[in-house]
């Protein structure tokens, strides 16, 4: 384990485990049409790439890189387009693929963005969901892992862009964001 982490919430064994049974059930979901997966960036590429990995349509694939102003523990709900989609959504099955929903107000502003831009559907499947951090009525159809009202890095989750790339999902330990 790595030094700064405090402990482990979610084994790499626990996300394969996962990740095969999700690709199973979006590929039953999405059986015939051609969704277009709209990754989250940059936290949920290595879900999207794994989740994605055990499906079995043919889909699209593209990237949207959104950031909150303001606090990198939490997010504020201005958004601001880093990076726009290359494809056009107008009556297209959008799979949004996330790392995690805390206030649910990122996934929010992406549901108006893409209803105004006439998307025939929209599901959204995260990794990781908070429900005790929502101010948003934002619900995902498909979620990995609920988890507790913690800050959590790892498996695309960052702090200050370091932890992306550890293998599971851990708690870092406190004097890491200047606690104790
Ligand atoms: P929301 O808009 O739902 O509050 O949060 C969305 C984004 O905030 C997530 O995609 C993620 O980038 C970040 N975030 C929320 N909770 C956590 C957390 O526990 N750990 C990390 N590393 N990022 C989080
Ligand atoms: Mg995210
Ligand atoms: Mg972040």
């Amino acid at each position: 384990m790595h030094n700064d982490i405090e402990k482990i919430l979610i084994s790499k064994e626990e996300i394969e485990e996962k990740c095969k049974e999700l690709g199973a059930q979006l590929t039953q979901e999405y059986e015939g049409k051609f969704p277009l997966a709209i990754g989250v960036l940059k936290g949920a590429l290595p879900f999207m790439a794994d989740v994605l990995r055990h499906t079995e349509v043919h889909l699209e694939m593209d990237f949207m890189d959104v950031s909150s102003y303001g606090g990198e523990m939490r997010s504020t709900g201005e958004v601001k387009i880093v990076k726009d989609l290359d494809t056009k959504v107008e009556g297209r099955d959008l799979l949004i693929i996330e790392d995690i929903i805390d206030s649910g107000l990122t996934l929010s502003y992406l549901v108006d963005l893409f209803k105004y831009r006439k998307a025939n559907s929209i599901k959204i499947v995260t990794l990781l969901d908070k429900p005790e951090g929502r101010t948003a009525d934002i619900t995902a159809d498909v979620v990995g892992f609920q988890v507790p009202n913690e800050f959590v890095v790892g498996y695309g989750l960052d702090y200050q862009e370091k932890f992306r790339n550890l293998p599971y999902i851990g708690v870092l330990k406190p004097r890491v964001y200047g606690g104790e």
